[in-house]
């Protein structure tokens, strides 16, 4: 059924993929920017997710953002889908050379995957704004570690030190971390093939990045039209997971 995808796959040396939400959906992962994410986040708060979510509100209601935050933004229970096994074994096999993501999640690497790019970095990362000191997941989510100064629990992750241990997530209105730009960059203009799957490159600044391919095969996986469908060589309107296993993992 993908007889031209596996054409270009096979005759590529390397691979770099770009995804978005639509990689996670597949492993039960809901897109808080999707329409029900939104209404769900204005019903249950009466905010939008991307107020909650900004630097700015972080800072002034930290007990509404975590509260938001591990209820909408952390799966714990997610699995690798076939999307991304078939991407792990892609690099494997050397013909994928990067994944670069705008995932939260993890689930690349978990899949296997080594070279990822974490666009918007990632739930498994936290640091105590005071000291720096490092944290994983499992520490934010402990209610144990999430006490105010009268001892309450208020789900606000607090480091030995006092200070609130905050996601190593990127933010809105705060930047991109720079090296994860330049190795994504680097990464995009010496791919020859470029796979784009599970985003419609709508989140800024997203879809600059692909502008920096300069190889021959262009592919985009969505099930909605992207911005670069017109650029595209190869443009499959299913879910990644299904495309991917019928081209890789078959
Ligand atoms: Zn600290």
């Amino acid at each position: 059924m993908y007889e031209k995808l596996k054409e270009i796959i096979e005759g590529s040396k390397s691979i770099v993929f770009f995804g978005g939400a639509g990689v996670s959906t597949e492993s039960g992962i809901p897109d808080f920017r999707s329409e029900t994410g939104l209404y769900n986040a204005k019903q249950e708060y009466g905010r939008s997710p991307e107020e909650m979510l900004s630097s700015r509100f972080f800072e002034k209601h930290p007990v509404t953002f975590f509260d938001y935050y591990k209820k909408n933004l952390i799966a714990t229970w997610a699995k690798p889908n076939d999307a991304h096994k078939a991407l792990a074994k892609l690099e494997k096999d050397g013909k994928l050379k990067a994944v670069i993501t705008q995932n939260i999640d993890g689930l690349h690497q978990m899949a296997g995957s080594k070279t990822v790019y974490e666009l918007h970095g990632s739930v498994h990362r936290n640091h105590c704004i005071h000291c720096g000191k490092k944290y994983g997941l499992e520490y934010i989510l402990d209610g144990n570690n999430c006490k105010n100064t009268n001892g309450e629990e208020d789900g606000v992750p607090r480091c030995s030190c006092g200070g609130i241990v905050k996601p190593d997530v990127v933010l809105y209105g705060e930047m991109l971390d720079e090296d994860c730009i330049r190795h994504s960059v680097k990464a995009i203009s010496s791919a020859d093939t470029l796979i784009i799957g599970g985003t419609s490159l709508a989140v800024y600044p997203a879809a600059g990045f692909v502008r920096y391919f300069q190889g021959k095969n262009l592919v985009v996986i969505n099930m909605s039209s992207t911005a670069m469908d017109l650029e595209a060589n190869l443009v499959i309107r299913d879910p990644i997971g299904q495309v991917l296993r019928e081209t890789v993992l078959i």
